[in-house]
C-alpha cells in the first residue's frame, strides 16, 4: 500500500511518514486511565484524538492491533515515585476496597467511552494481571545491570544510559538535569531521576495490593506495566505509542529506558502526544478535585457528540481552552449540521467521481498530522457541493467512520425521541414488564426488554424506576 500518513513525532520533532515493522500493520499502543477516579473530559480529549488516529489509520488501509493497559496499581501521586497509590486514595475516599474501585471506574471509563464513540482497543488489560511479567521484565533489568536494589525496592539506573532525555532537545536536557529540585529526595536513588521497578518498601504502610517477588512482598512501579503490557500483545516492536503530553516525562522516558534496556534494542519508532484541555485555571486534572465529567456535560443537557466536536474542531498538538461559552456554540453548529444533513434524501446513484474525489480530499487531510477541522470543513464544502444527495450522504457516512459524530443518525434519534406515539407505546411496555415483574414472569419480563431492545429502544432499572433511551 501507499504509505502517505503523517503525524508530528515526538521522538524526532518532525511531522513524518509512518513506516510500519510489518507492511501495511500497526502495532499501537495508548496508556489507560488510571481508575481511581471517573475521567474527566481533558483525558477523554486525548482518548477521543486517539481513537481518530486510529480510526484514521483504519480509513487509509492499515490494519491497526491497539493494545491499552488500565492502570489499577503502583500509579503514585507524584510521578516521581512519591506519595500514596492513587488507587489506595480513591479506596479511602469512598471507604471501597482498591478492586471495587478500581472496577466502579474502569465500567465508568467504557461509558463516558462509548457516550462519545470512542471504539474500545482490541485488547484492554490491568495491570494486576500482569504481575508475573513485570517480576521478570525486573530480573532482566537486574541481571544486565540497568537495575539495583537499594533499601529494599529494585531502581532503574538511569545513568547506565548515554542518552536518558531521548523526548528533549539539547538545549532541554540541560535544563532538565536541575528540573526535579522540589522534589522530595529518595535517599536510594543513585541518580535524581532513577525510579522505581518495584517497590517494597515505600512512605506508607497500607498498600492494599501486594504480592510475592524475589525481592520481597511489594507492587510494581506505573511504568513497568506499559512496557510489559504492550510487550505481551505486541511483541518486541512497536510502531505508534500514544498518550498525553504530561506522560512525555517521566513516564514515557522511563518506559523507553527499560524496554529498550530490557531488548537490546529499538522499541516503538512514532510517539503520538496530544496536548491538553484546559480549563481557565490551568490544565484539567483529577487531584483538583472538581472536574468535568461527560455526564456532568450531559446533565447540562449538551449532546456528548458536542463535546467530539469540540475536539475535533482543534489541532491534536495545540492546547484548547474549555469554555460553556464555545460549547454553546459548538452545540448551535452540530444541531445545525445534522440537521441539514437529515434533509438529505437518499435517491438516485452515488456519483463515483465525485466520491473518489472527496475520499481523497478527506483522507490528506487526516494524513497531514491529522488535520481534523479541515476533515469537518470538507463535509460542509461537500454539503454544498452540485452534486446528487446520494452522493453526499454515501460520504458522510464514510467520514463518519473518522469523525463518529453521529452525523446521519442524531437527527432521527431526536425526531424518534419527540415522537409522542412511540413514546406512549415504550411507557406502554414499561408497564406491561413492571406487572410481569410483579407477577414474578422474569421470562415475560426479559421478552419485553428484548421486544424494546429490537426497535432500538433501551430500558434500564435505576432507584428512580424504570429510564429508556434511543440505542
Ligand atoms: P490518567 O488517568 O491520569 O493516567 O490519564 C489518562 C490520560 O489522559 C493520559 O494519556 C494523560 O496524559 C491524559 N491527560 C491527563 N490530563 C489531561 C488533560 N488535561 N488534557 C488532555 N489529556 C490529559
Ligand atoms: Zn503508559
Amino acid at each position: 500500500m501507499e504509505n502517505k500518513f503523517q503525524f508530528y513525532n515526538t521522538l524526532t520533532r518532525k511531522v513524518e511518514t509512518i513506516i510500519p515493522h510489518e507492511e501495511g500493520k500497526i502495532a499501537m499502543y495508548t496508556c489507560g486511565p488510571t481508575v481511581y477516579h471517573y475521567a474527566h473530559i481533558g483525558n477523554l480529549r486525548s482518548y477521543i484524538m486517539e481513537d481518530v488516529l486510529e480510526k484514521a489509520l483504519r480509513y487509509v488501509g492499515y490494519d491497526v492491533k491497539r493494545v491499552m493497559n488500565i492502570t489499577d496499581v503502583g500509579h503514585l501521586s507524584s510521578d516521581a515515585d512519591t506519595g500514596e497509590d492513587k488507587m489506595l486514595k480513591g479506596a479511602k475516599r469512598e471507604h471501597k476496597t482498591v478492586m471495587e474501585i478500581a472496577q466502579f471506574y474502569t465500567d465508568a471509563f467504557f461509558d463516558d467511552c462509548k457516550k462519545l464513540n470512542i471504539k474500545t482497543p482490541d485488547v484492554v488489560e490491568p495491570a494486576t494481571n500482569c504481575i508475573p511479567e513485570f517480576i521478570h521484565m525486573v530480573e532482566v533489568l537486574l541481571e544486565k545491570g540497568f537495575a539495583y536494589v537499594a533499601g529494599g525496592n529494585v531502581y532503574f539506573d538511569t545513568s547506565r544510559l548515554p542518552d536518558y532525555y531521548v523526548f528533549s532537545s539539547q538545549s532541554e536536557k540541560e535544563l532538565l538535569v536541575g528540573v526535579r529540585d522540589d522534589v522530595e529526595e529518595d535517599a536510594n536513588k543513585k541518580n535524581k531521576n532513577d525510579f522505581v521497578l518495584w517497590f517494597t518498601k515505600s512512605k506508607f504502610e497500607d498498600q492494599a495490593l501486594k504480592w510475592e517477588s524475589p525481592w520481597g512482598v511489594g507492587y510494581p512501579g506505573w511504568h513497568i506495566e506499559c512496557s510489559c503490557i504492550s510487550m505481551k500483545h505486541l511483541g518486541e516492536y512497536m510502531d505508534i505509542h500514544c498518550g498525553g503530553v504530561d506522560n512525555i516525562f517521566p513516564h514515557h522516558t522511563n518506559e523507553i529506558a527499560q524496554s529498550e534496556s530490557y531488548l537490546g534494542h529499538k522499541w516503538c519508532n512514532y510517539w503520538f502526544h496530544v496536548n491538553h484541555l484546559n480549563d481557565k485555571s490551568g490544565k484539567m486534572s483529577k487531584s483538583k478535585g472538581d472536574f468535568l465529567t461527560v455526564s456532568l456535560l450531559q446533565e447540562k443537557g449538551y449532546d456528548p457528540m458536542v463535546y467530539r466536536m469540540f475536539c475535533l474542531q482543534s489541532h491534536y498538538r495545540k492546547p484548547l481552552e474549555f469554555s460553556y461559552e464555545v460549547l454553546d456554540n459548538m452545540s448551535a453548529a452540530y444541531g445545525k449540521l445534522v440537521k441539514k444533513i437529515a434533509e438529505l434524501g437518499e435517491d438516485g446513484a452515488v456519483n463515483e467521481q465525485c466520491f473518489a474525489s472527496y475520499r481523497e480530499r478527506f483522507s490528506d487531510a487526516l494524513c497531514n498530522d491529522m488535520n481534523t477541522s479541515m476533515a469537518i470543513t470538507i463535509v460542509y464544502d461537500l454539503l454544498k457541493e452540485d452534486t446528487n444527495d446520494a452522493t453526499k450522504l454515501a460520504l458522510i457516512k464514510d467520514f463518519d467512520r473518522v469523525l463518529s459524530l453521529n452525523l446521519t443518525t442524531a437527527q432521527s434519534k431526536e425526531s424518534q425521541s419527540v415522537d409522542a406515539e412511540l413514546e406512549a407505546y415504550i411507557l406502554a411496555k414499561i408497564e406491561e414488564r413492571k406487572e410481569a415483574k410483579k407477577a414474578k414472569d422474569f421470562a415475560k419480563a426479559d421478552a419485553i426488554r428484548e421486544e424494546l431492545l429490537a426497535k432500538g429502544i433501551a430500558i434500564k432499572d435505576t432507584r428512580e424506576g424504570v429510564v429508556w433511551s434511543v440505542q
